[in-house]
């Protein structure tokens, strides 16, 4: 495998390794090398896949968001930048190693952690945090395995942003609904033939205060066999509408007419329930139920508990309540946080980070583009090239060590097997395995 671009000979270089293929690396790298002809940038990730969430995060019925991996492409075309998939931080090369060859190393390692909920009975069978369970429906190799559980008529769905929504409406659509998605075949095999009745979706706080956006929000009154529903008495009265902004208007409009919904309407039942926290998961080998307790906002905005408890028989409980950067060997971390320390994405000399492993799991994919582009300008200007190996020196120690790494034509010839393979309007069907992909990479 070689990375098959062409090295322009400039007199100073300043080397630049991105860790992380996602799109806050991409955005920093298109910033970094936008007009200049002496950066050159390294995208480095441990899959041999690129762009990161956008292939292993956004919902696989939802294309449209996917297709900003173009604008990522289109910045790995240049000559200035590489990509070097399969190579491992940690497993393959360690960041003094890369420190020592590239003047500059960025983490945009994301946050690829679940958080925890921090209540008994979460470490059961039938208990999969946000991370894993999107990851495996969506082919990341990590998690091809998982194998969840779904014979059970009832899932709890914790938290109120968007990937709550996701998760709820994957596990409701049917298989026609995703003809037109990139789910993974084992996913949907799973999926399709679980005979689940009711998902409940649950807020700690109340409707105006939850993360949805509307467009998702919309989307779950448009289902084919699900119906949404919410207690009108959770919802907050229309007098008030004009206090509200635009966002909350819209959601308002969804929810509204979800309390309307004819529960017996269609076969599965989606309901959203505010201003319950989770107490403990119940089960002996494995999630028979939640125990919640009732909540009320407090005048800051927070919740507390109103000591009334309930109990939900579930027999799969998904948290979806936020994310934390992994740990890295010799970064500063902030355990509360659960991203690296950091001041405005600098952690120490020449080393940087961007994206959700600098400002924590929040914000869309486009968030990632300003941040990028401010990094860049932030390391142009404060550090200068020191005539290091760069490239070169990646390249000996990929060599030394026998390391299969992936280019982007490497990529592209996954790209291409993925989308041959797809039918019936699938824009892919994704390998779910990296021997798979090494395998079509070396023609086998
Ligand atoms: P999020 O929007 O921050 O939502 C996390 C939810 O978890 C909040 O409702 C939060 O409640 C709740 N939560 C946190 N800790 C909890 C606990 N211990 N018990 C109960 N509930 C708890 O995060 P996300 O949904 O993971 O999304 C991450 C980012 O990706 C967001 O910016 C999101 O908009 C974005 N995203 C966008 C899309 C899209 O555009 N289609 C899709 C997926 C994700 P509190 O508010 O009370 O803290």
């Amino acid at each position: 495998m070689t990375d098959g671009q062409s090295e322009k000979s400039v007199d100073k270089i300043l080397w630049v390794a991105v860790i992380g293929a996602g799109p806050a690396g991409y955005y920093t790298a298109e910033a970094l090398t936008t007009g200049r002809d002496d950066v050159r940038v390294d995208i480095i990730d441990r899959l041999p896949t690129p762009f990161g969430l956008i292939r292993a995060g956004v919902a696989p019925d939802h294309q449209s968001i996917k297709n900003v991996a173009k604008r990522y492409s289109a910045t790995n075309d240049r000559d200035n930048v590489r990509f070097v998939g399969n190579l491992s931080l940690g497993r393959d090369i360690t960041l003094k190693e890369l420190q020592k060859l590239y003047d500059v190393v960025v983490l945009a390692t994301g946050a690829a952690k679940d958080r925890e909920l921090g209540v008994d009975g979460e470490n059961l069978p039938g208990v999969i945090g946000s991370s894993a369970f999107v990851s495996w429906y969506n082919s990341h190799p990590d998690f091809r395995e998982l194998a969840p559980d779904l014979e059970v008529a009832s899932v709890a769905v914790i938290g109120n942003g968007n990937v709550a929504i996701d998760v709820a409406r994957v596990l409701a659509k049917t298989a026609d609904e995703m003809t037109s998605s990139d789910l993974a075949p084992h996913a949907a095999d799973q999926i399709h033939g679980a005979p689940i009745k009711d998902i409940y979706v649950f807020g700690r706080r109340g409707p105006l205060e939850a993360s949805f956006t509307p467009k998702e929000m919309g989307e779950l009154n448009e289902l084919d066999n699900c119906v949404a529903l919410v207690d009108a008495c959770q919802l907050p009265d229309p007098l008030g509408d004009e206090t509200l902004t635009g966002a909350q208007k819209k959601n308002m409009i969804a929810l509204r007419k979800m309390a309307q919904n004819d529960a017996n309407s269609k076969n599965i039942r989606l309901h959203l329930m505010f201003y319950r926290r989770p107490m403990a998961v119940l089960g002996d080998e494995r999630v028979c139920g939640l125990r919640l307790e009732k909540t009320k906002l407090e005048a800051d905005g927070s919740c507390v508990g109103t000591g009334e408890t309930e109990t939900l028989p579930v027999g799969l409980v998904v948290p979806c309540i936020g994310y934390r950067s992994a740990p890295i060997t010799d970064v500063p971390y902030n355990e509360r946080r659960g991203r690296f320390e950091n001041q405005d994405g600098f952690i120490a000399d020449r080393l940087y980070c961007v994206g959700w492993a600098r400002r924590g799991p929040t914000g869309t994919i486009g968030t990632n583009k300003p941040d990028g582009v401010s990094m860049a300008k932030k390391i142009l200007e404060e550090v200068k090239p020191d005539n290091r190996a760069g490239r070169a020196g990646l390249n000996k120690i990929v060599q030394e060590r026998d390391l299969k790494i992936v280019t982007f034509a490497d990529w592209k010839k996954i790209d291409e097997a993925e989308t041959e393979a797809a039918a019936n309007g699938a824009p892919r069907v994704k390998f779910a395995s990296v021997d798979e992909m090494v395998k079509i990479i070396e023609g086998e």
